[in-house]
């Protein structure tokens, strides 16, 4: 038996927070009955399962976002089947009158939405959506001839044009609790039971000493971030034995922290000029709205060279050997390996060295950018469905506004001059812990007990690469 009155459905997807999320707060407004929902989307079609990491931080995170909802007067209902499947059997039984959800951009969840959309109009309901988690939606945003960007700089000009971003709503005090129904309130799986959580083994240890999932903790980064680092962020970023960059990317890759916060934030605490160092860190915002960009108009971006040049691309023969040591960080180049353990400890990976880990990976071992995308979609936190195959897609030359072909990062030449004395990579491979500053690049230079010796030459392999990139026939996009 359904409730006798209306009720409202709210559906939590990329928008895990109470702050700034415009679905839960007009749901709340209206004073129903409320539910809110999370479906783990593994059985939805097309939608990209999560990775490893990405699955360890989501269990945290459910549990603090469950937590937050109880202590509202609320309770979050957890499901797993079909996403489409779930709100229609909860809409219904739980008669609700409106369904609540904010905008996401990738095509098979538009797909679900749209058909959700039609369902929900065809049955008296409303549904209404909202934007929380791109201050530009993509479609917005047009060049001069009506399509879409393929340049970061005009882009994100563009966007600044726009007009004003607006400012973020504050979280609901309370929530209606959610409506009975003659068979009780709505079931929820236990979190639990979704098995989230990496088990033998469990290599977890690093992210939990590393992390702290939820909003709290994204709000708390935020501030510490905004009190200080910012007004270094144009040197600081590209030190990766510094804490010089936000480390933001997790929280708002599950929008932990919506984006508006974050800019409104900046704003508050600048309200008058932008210093240099600000604008840089409010840029790199804008890579990520930039990447949503793209995949929204290009939604196999993962799968697909942007530049269709690239489809005849000569890749090298996979080496399973060479793959397991740029994974493991037994490359014998301690920037790359350094990164590679670092991603594997803490699920996250300093930016610079994300470029040059990549670039050795598709450049000097000349494997396909997919093989290193789904590699780091895995184990990233903040394994992104837009930023992270656009960044690989980036350093390949595959991708839009890409990196010249001829930029292979030399990862002895990125570490003498990012990380002199070596701070960064004795964190990462004790092996070397002993070296001087000046050894510590080289260490083949010298005796480094148990660190391996060079998986290829840095010359060589950077001249097989050139060859390739050169066959490439890139005259026609
Ligand atoms: P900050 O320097 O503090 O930047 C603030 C925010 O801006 C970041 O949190 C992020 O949301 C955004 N941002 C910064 N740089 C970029 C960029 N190059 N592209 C898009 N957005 C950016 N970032 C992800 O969020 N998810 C990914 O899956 C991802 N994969 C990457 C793969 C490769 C091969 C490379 C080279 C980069 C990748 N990046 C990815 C981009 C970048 O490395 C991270 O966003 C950044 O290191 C996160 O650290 P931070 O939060 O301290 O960044």
């Amino acid at each position: 038996m359904a409730p006798t009155g209306k009720t409202s459905l709210v559906w939590l997807r990329d928008d895990l927070r109470l702050d700034d999320n415009p679905a839960l707060a007009e749901a709340a407004g209206l004073g129903l009955p409320l539910t809110v929902v999370y479906i783990l989307e593994e059985e939805s079609v097309g939608v990209r399962p999560l990775g490893g990491a990405s699955r360890w931080w989501l269990h945290h995170f459910l549990a603090t976002l469950s937590a937050a909802l109880e202590a509202r007067g609320s309770r979050l209902v957890l499901r797993r089947e079909p996403s489409g499947d779930v709100i229609r059997k909860l809409a219904t039984e739980t008669n609700a009158g409106h369904i609540f959800w904010n905008r996401r951009y990738g095509l098979p969840e538009r797909t679900i939405d749209a058909e959700l959309k039609d369902w929900a109009g065809g049955n008296g309901i409303e549904a209404s959506s909202f934007q929380a988690n791109l201050l530009f939606e993509p479609w917005t945003i047009r060049t001069g001839a009506g399509g879409p960007y393929k340049v970061y700089s005009p882009f994100w000009r563009a966007c600044l044009a726009s007009g004003d971003i607006r400012e973020p709503v504050d979280s609901p005090a309370a929530l209606p609790a959610p409506a009975a129904s003659g068979r009780g309130l709505p079931a929820s799986d236990p979190l639990k039971s979704w098995q989230l959580l990496p088990s033998s083994p469990d290599w977890s240890g690093g992210l939990a000493a590393t992390w702290e999932p939820g909003e709290e903790g994204a709000l708390r980064r935020l501030e510490d971030f905004l009190d200080g680092p910012i007004e270094h962020y144009g040197a600081g970023r590209n030190i990766p034995g510094a804490e010089g960059s936000s480390r933001l990317s997790p929280h708002l890759r599950f929008s932990e922290v919506s984006p508006f916060r974050v800019w409104h934030g900046i704003r508050r605490r600048f309200p008058r000029n932008v210093p240099a160092d600000v604008g840089t860190f409010r840029s790199e915002l804008g890579w990520r709205e930039f990447n949503w960009h793209l995949l929204y108009h290009n939604p196999d971006l993962a799968t697909r060279n942007y530049r269709p040049a690239f489809d005849n691309f000569q890749w090298g023969r996979l080496s399973r050997q060479e793959l397991a040591a740029w994974q493991q960080g037994r490359t014998g180049y301690p920037l790359v390996d350094a990164g590679m353990r670092q991603l594997w400890q803490t699920g996250w990976m300093h930016n610079r060295v994300r470029m040059a880990a990549a670039s050795f990976l598709v450049k000097n071992l000349l494997m396909d950018w997919r093989i290193g995308e789904q590699w780091f979609w895995d184990t990233l936190v903040d394994a992104d469905g837009a930023n992270n195959p656009a960044n690989w897609q980036w350093v390949a030359g595959s991708g839009a506004d890409a990196s010249p072909y001829y930029r292979i990062f030399n990862p002895v030449t990125q570490s003498r001059k990012f990380d002199p004395d070596g701070r960064y990579l004795r964190t990462f491979i004790p092996e070397l812990e002993k070296l001087s500053g000046k050894e510590i690049h080289e260490p083949w230079t010298t005796e480094a007990d148990g660190y391996p010796e060079p998986l290829v030459d840095l010359a060589e392999s950077r001249e097989r690469a050139l060859e390739a990139y050169r066959q490439l026939d890139d005259g026609q996009d």
